[in-house]
């Protein structure tokens, strides 16, 4: 991937850009994510929603139906939720 800052060519994965330090986690360069995964928080594909992501209302149901039936996939289904929201979508 490339630094937004001073556009030169850093591994995928690396957390500061190796020439200028600009940070590369989304946390830190899109508070939209941070917002997207509070949303998430307190309800369930809201964050998603929010981004206008596709899959908002399917991690709703998801996430209340896991709930419903059993306390722990409820948890991690949210917690998936929430990191899906607060991830940069692969490119295609
Ligand atoms: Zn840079």
């Amino acid at each position: 991937m490339f630094c937004s800052s001073c556009g030169i060519a850093n591994v995928d994965g690396v957390v500061f850009c190796k020439s200028c330090g600009a940070p590369f986690l989304p946390f830190f360069t899109s508070s939209n994510r941070l917002i997207a995964a509070f949303l998430s928080l307190l309800i369930p594909g809201l964050g998603q929603a929010y981004l206008g992501r596709p899959g908002a209302l399917r991690w709703f149901i998801k996430t209340i139906i896991g709930y419903v039936l059993f306390i722990i996939p409820g948890l991690v289904f949210h917690a998936l939720c929430i990191f899906d929201a607060i991830s940069v979508p692969k490119p295609k």
